[in-house]
């Protein structure tokens, strides 16, 4: 038995035979043409081409039924490299020039294109390189005829090993044929795992020599969300494995059957559950674990990994199809929160946002007032197609709210006197997440129509801990006496003046806390999507009664130690044995994702 570790970049565990994609770079071989053959090189160079694209636009046919996400702009950018009249032009004029073949052309064409790319200095842009690859690959197999490749010719349910897979391959996989893959290069940023995500394919990355350690037809296991893989497992752990995999399946299968079913208790209450999304490939995957609207969308993520800011028309693109596939749920886009964790030195408006306490979020906007502008322009007009409502960060006086409506007001008249259409009735809140706005939370619930506490945030700044120092993580807990007192206070003041409260930080999506949650009066949840079902179950087994009377007992307990006593005695009584439940603390911190 050998156990190997990479990078996990899609959850899941699959037990099966390994089947080898011989995926090895084509040789391009060199030839010198005569005078004549030029005109046919080069139309065969652009019969090659069409055959790609014809092949790709076939893989994005098969994709669109297939994927809870919609990564099709991944194909679609391998397209637009293909149909880039610079790239035609140059592969010709090396053929007509240089009187080379069609393959050799294309060799140099790509090779000086990669060069371009590994110049890069962004992390990012510079592993897009692999993407050249793959469009060389496929026209120079259109070439020389190399037929498709091996994925075609699996029939079996298998676990595919290769040493890279490119993202049309990865797209074009059956899920009921690959049971998960496992390839010698990749991250977790690859487009290639990007797909496997929504396509909810098990899959291990950077294993660097899985295709050496691997034989066709070998046992293999695999853990996507460990990065474990096993080879050659004992009966004993191969039979493990195969009990888990089954009832992996089968509890995701029980958990979407309530995704229909409202999140109600026993006695009537109706909680909404909502996503936390930050990219528009999540969305549909957001609908499909039963979200009803995106609560907490995280707009910075468009800004992350890239030099220049993202102008007006592409946020609006990016928004409308967010909005489009959300509706009729409405989406919920927060302002630019970048600054503190989320902070992207290669932005070079953002280069003095580097402190959780500094110029961020809210404060950045509002210095930064056009970045903040077209922000707010491409929001609005996303709003004209489908529910929006516009939800700002780290809010701590009355004045931001005040200058950030005074802008959105602006914002409108520009958009109205261009005769642009957004929904004028677009709902506006604000993020409960600093201390100083618990306290006047009465005085902001007057200018705003709702609140969204962020407990990621309020827990940092209330119990002075950073968030993202593991030294001081074991003090970072949603149950301390404080916060629980506090998150009362914003609910029931949020209530008094009759907008609703909602809590969008990682509390909200741990199945632990729901009775508290509930208890505590909050109208809305919103969480990462795969945590709707788990929690939603926990709500529908529950009484709304009981949890506020355990509320009303614990809040007078003085330490989070005897909170967490009573607690799980009450909370585990009941829930005992759902594997579903989680209790360890590590579990309710930030994920890493947003301690960037
Ligand atoms: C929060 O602070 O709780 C929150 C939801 O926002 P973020 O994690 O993006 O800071
Ligand atoms: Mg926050």
């Amino acid at each position: 038995m050998i156990k190997m570790r990479g990078i996990g970049v899609s959850p899941g565990i699959a037990v099966g035979l390994a089947y080898i994609v011989d995926r090895d770079r084509i040789r391009a071989p060199r030839r010198k043409l005569r005078v004549r053959e030029i005109d046919s090189e080069v139309a065969r160079f652009e019969a090659a081409v069409n055959a790609s694209e014809e092949q790709l636009l076939e893989i994005m046919k098969d994709f669109s039924g297939k994927s809870p996400g919609d990564p099709f702009y991944i194909i679609e950018s391998h397209l637009l490299m293909m149909r880039d009249p610079l790239f035609h032009k140059q592969a010709t004029q090396h053929i007509q020039d240089k009187r080379v073949n069609a393959e050799w052309a294309i060799e140099r064409v790509f090779d000086d294109l990669k060069k371009a790319f590994e110049g890069i200095e962004d992390e990012y842009l510079r592993a897009r390189s692999a993407e050249v690859d793959y469009i060389r690959n496929r026209i120079l197999r259109n070439l020389v005829k190399a037929g498709t490749d091996g994925l075609d010719h699996i029939d079996e349910p298998s676990i595919v090993v290769a040493h890279d897979l490119s993202p049309g391959d990865t797209a074009r996989m059956d899920k009921a044929i690959v049971k998960g893959f496992l390839t010698d290069i990749g991250g977790t940023t690859s487009h290639t795992a990007i797909i496997a995500r929504a396509l909810e394919i098990p899959a291990v990355v950077g294993l660097e020599v899985i295709t050496e350690a691997v034989c066709q037809g070998d046992v293999v296991i695999l853990d996507g969300e460990q990065g474990e893989v096993i080879i050659h497992p004992t009966a004993r752990v191969e039979k493990e494995y195969r009990c888990r995999w089954v009832q992996q399946e089968k509890a995701e299968r029980d958990l979407f059957k309530t995704r229909d079913l409202p999140a109600e208790t026993l006695d009537g209450f109706r909680m909404k559950l909502k996503a936390n999304i930050e990219a528009v490939e999540e969305a549909r995957s957001a609908t499909r674990y039963g979200a009803e609207g995106v609560g907490l969308y995280r707009t910075e993520f468009l800004y992350l990994n890239r030099q220049d800011l993202p102008e007006e028309e592409e946020q609006y693109l990016h928004y409308r199809k967010a909005v489009e596939e959300m509706a009729p749920w409405p989406t919920t886009k927060r302002t630019l929160d970048l600054g503190g964790d989320k902070f992207d030195h290669k932005l070079s408006a953002a280069s003095n946002i580097n402190s959780a306490m500094g110029l961020r979020a809210i404060r950045f906007c509002l210095k930064e007032i056009e970045i903040f502008k077209t922000q707010l322009r491409a929001i609005l007009r996303a709003s004209a197609h489908g529910e929006v409502q516009i939800l700002l960060p780290l809010i701590s006086n009355v004045q931001e709210i005040e200058e950030a409506k005074a802008i959105l007001e602006d914002v409108k008249s520009e958009l109205s006197s261009e005769g642009l259409s957004f929904d004028e009735r677009l709902r506006l809140g604000i993020m409960i997440e600093v201390p100083s706005s618990t306290v006047i939370a009465d005085l902001l619930a007057t200018k705003v129509d709702f609140f969204s506490i962020g407990t990621n945030d309020l827990i940092q700044y209330q119990l002075a801990i950073d968030r993202g120092d593991e030294h001081v993580a074991y003090l970072y807990n949603p149950l301390h006496p404080s916060v629980l007192r506090t998150i009362k206070h914003v609910v029931d003041t949020g209530h008094e003046a009759g907008i609703p409260v909602g809590m969008c930080g990682e509390m909200a999506g741990v199945p632990l806390y729901l009775p508290i949650l509930l208890g505590l009066g909050l109208d809305q949840l919103s969480m990462n999507p795969h945590s709707i079902p788990h929690v939603k179950r926990i709500i529908r087994a529950s009484r709304q009664e009981d949890a506020k009377r355990l509320v009303e007992e614990i809040l007078p307990l003085r330490s989070t130690k005897e909170i967490e006593m009573y607690f799980n005695r009450v909370f585990k009584g009941r829930f005992k044995g759902s594997s579903h439940v989680r209790t360890r603390q590590s579990e309710i911190e930030p994920s890493p994702v947003h301690r960037r």
